[in-house]
C-alpha cells in the first residue's frame, strides 16, 4: 500500500485528501445534520467526490465503492481540543483497522487509499513529499541508467539485455557487472526500507 508502480512510496501531496480544519474554517461543521460533497479536481480535471454528514461527534463519509456499485459509508469520529489563544480545533481520528484494532490517530487530515475507505498518512503508508528518502531514489535512477547504456528499458524488473551488436564484449562486461551491482544495491535499500515501513506500522 502507498507505493507507486515506480517504487517510490506515494506522498500526502499527490493523494486525495480531507481536512478537517479546512472543514471547520468554511463552516462545514458549526452542527450535526449538515451535508454537503467535497470533490477533487486535477488540472480542471474531475477527480471524485465523497459526500459528507455531520454527526453530533462524527462525520459519515459515503463514496463509490472501486469494484461495486454501491456506496460505502464510513464514520469518522470528530474530537475538539482546546487551542492556546483561545478558541478550539478539530482533529479526524483514524479508523483504519491496525491488527484488527483501529489506528485511533488523531489527524488533521485523511487520505483516501484504496477507495472508499479514508485514514490517516501513518496507515496509509504516505511519505511527505520532503521525507522521500534521496539514497534510494539515487541508486534507482543509477541502476536505470546503467541498465539503459546497455540498451535495456528503464524498469529494473525486466531482464538484463543482451550485449549491443556494435558494443565491444569486454565494455559489455563492464557495464552489465556495474549495472548488476547497481541494481542489487538499489533492491537492497529498498528491502530494508520495506522492513522499516512495516515496523513503523
Ligand atoms: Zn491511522
Amino acid at each position: 500500500m502507498g507505493r507507486s508502480a515506480y517504487g517510490r512510496r506515494a506522498t500526502c501531496e499527490a493523494s486525495l485528501s480531507i481536512d478537517v480544519r479546512e472543514w471547520h474554517r468554511l463552516g462545514l461543521l458549526r452542527h450535526a445534520g449538515l451535508v454537503f460533497t467535497w470533490s477533487w479536481t486535477r488540472a480542471g480535471e474531475p477527480l471524485g467526490s465523497v459526500d459528507v454528514r455531520t454527526a453530533a461527534d462524527a462525520v459519515i463519509l459515503t463514496s463509490e465503492g472501486s469494484t461495486e456499485r454501491r456506496s460505502i459509508e464510513q464514520r469518522v469520529p470528530v474530537t475538539w481540543t482546546r487551542c492556546h489563544l483561545g478558541g478550539v480545533r478539530p482533529w479526524f481520528r483514524c479508523t483504519a483497522s491496525v491488527d484488527g484494532r483501529p489506528c485511533g490517530r488523531r489527524v488533521a487530515k485523511l487520505y483516501l487509499r484504496d477507495a472508499p475507505v479514508f485514514a490517516c498518512r501513518h496507515c496509509c503508508g504516505l511519505a511527505y513529499a520532503s521525507q522521500q528518502e534521496v539514497p534510494r531514489h539515487r541508486a534507482i535512477s543509477r541502476a536505470q541508467k546503467l541498465k539503459m547504456q546497455l540498451g535495456g528499458g528503464p524498469s529494473l524488473l525486466d531482464p538484463f539485455p543482451g550485449k549491443p551488436p556494435r558494443m565491444h564484449w569486454r565494455t559489455f562486461y563492464r557495464l552489465f557487472n556495474k549495472a548488476a551491482e547497481a541494481q542489487e544495491h538499489c533492491l537492497a535499500l529498498e528491502l530494508g526500507y520495506l522492513r522499516r515501513l512495516s515496523r513503523a506500522k
